[in-house]
């Protein structure tokens, strides 16, 4: 399916050097990761406004923590048993291959590190790595042993009240106070913009990975790089709302598709 787009975009990546690829939920879906916006996604189980911001799931912890437990427990379990897919392979080989420079992404489950990739901006931060509340010292964890520390102080608690579930937090080496995953909540600022613009503006082909372009700076980054001459591959099973920029669309999953094309790229079959 789509053999004649495949090869298209292998073709064009492979003549590349600064490629970079921008991704949205959708690769971490193909992962097993609880999305957020999709049908039937976190979103439509729990209203945004009362959990998606710092006050808003401080204020909802102390009123309905046993209500929002069993949610944050199937959010963790899914984090946790995660792997890496054949699509974050993809990418990593090609920026081994001297194709891609950067991955941008809107997922903050360390997938892309995982993989093999090195240079990752994450624009929504990362989940296991920690900030103190009280001096902002960071510390990056590991994910899988994070996540299960976090479950068996969980399973310990009497009680889901506030103060119960503050207790989870890994707490700050220096100074002593609570740690909070270092991720951009609702109403806070996305991470490192001007570098993940810089990136778009440099590139000479973009990768647009599953995401639904609804999300900022997600929407932006593929017109940004259209801007500079950059050849936008769009591939996305549901949607592509690039059109207006795009050159090459692919409606497959990125598992399918990249992993082709490095295989195309390697065997010198563009
Ligand atoms: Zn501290």
């Amino acid at each position: 399916m789509f053999e004649k787009e495949i090869r298209e975009a292998a073709s064009i990546l492979s003549k590349s050097t600064r490629a970079s690829a921008s991704c949205g939920a959708g690769v971490s879906a193909e992962s097993g990761i609880a999305t957020f916006r999709d049908a039937g996604g976190i979103w439509d189980r729990i209203d945004p406004a009362e959990v998606g911001t710092p006050s808003g799931l401080i204020n909802t912890l102390e009123r309905e923590a046993p209500k929002l437990v069993p949610l944050f427990i199937e959010i963790l379990d899914s984090f946790e048993s995660a792997e890496p897919n054949p699509g974050h392979r993809a990418l990593a080989d090609l920026e081994a291959m001297g194709i891609l420079k950067t991955v941008i992404t809107q997922n903050a489950d360390n997938l892309h590190q995982e993989a093999g990739t090195t240079d990752v901006i994450e624009v929504h931060g990362n989940l296991f790595r920690m900030k103190c509340l009280a001096c902002e010292s960071i510390r990056k964890y590991e994910r899988k042993p994070l996540i299960r520390e976090v479950k068996e102080r969980m399973a310990g608690l009497n009680s889901f009240n506030l103060t119960a579930l503050a207790s989870l937090a890994p707490r700050c080496d220096g100074c002593g106070f609570m740690m909070r995953p270092d991720v951009v909540m609702f109403t806070e600022p996305v991470q490192d913009l001007p570098r993940a613009f810089a990136v778009a503006a440099g590139c000479d082909v973009m990768l647009v990975l599953g995401t639904s372009g609804v999300v900022y700076p997600a929407a932006y980054l593929p017109r940004e790089a259209k801007k500079s001459g950059a050849a936008i591959i769009v591939i996305n099973p549901t949607e592509n709302p690039f059109e207006s920029v795009t050159d090459i669309y692919i409606p497959m999953k990125t598992g399918e598709v990249l992993p082709a094309i490095v295989k195309m790229i390697r065997e010198k079959a563009v």
